[in-house]
């Protein structure tokens, strides 16, 4: 499973910091900031959500109301 998150689009409500540890808050600049992601496109990140961390990463993709955070399973397809 693996999680994708455009910092571009955060708008730093978060809410995604409450629902999983791997997104912490930056408060410099106003948004979270996903810890151990790999920088994939400018100010995109990707992260292998490591085992036993699915539902936190599900929920933390559900609750941010910007759409910033996408999930998708290990043959690609989008789950949230
Ligand atoms: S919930 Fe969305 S908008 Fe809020 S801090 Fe997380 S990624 Fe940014």
């Amino acid at each position: 499973m693996k999680i994708r998150y455009d910092r571009n689009t955060c708008i730093g409500m978060f809410q995604c910091v409450d629902e999983w540890d791997a997104f912490e808050k930056n408060l410099d600049d106003g948004k979270a900031d996903l810890a151990g992601a790999e920088e994939v496109e400018d100010g995109v990140f990707e992260l292998e959500v490591p085992d036993g961390e699915e539902f936190e990463a599900e929920f933390s993709a559900r609750v941010c109301p910007v759409d910033a955070i996408e999930l998708y399973d290990d043959d690609g397809e989008q789950v949230v």
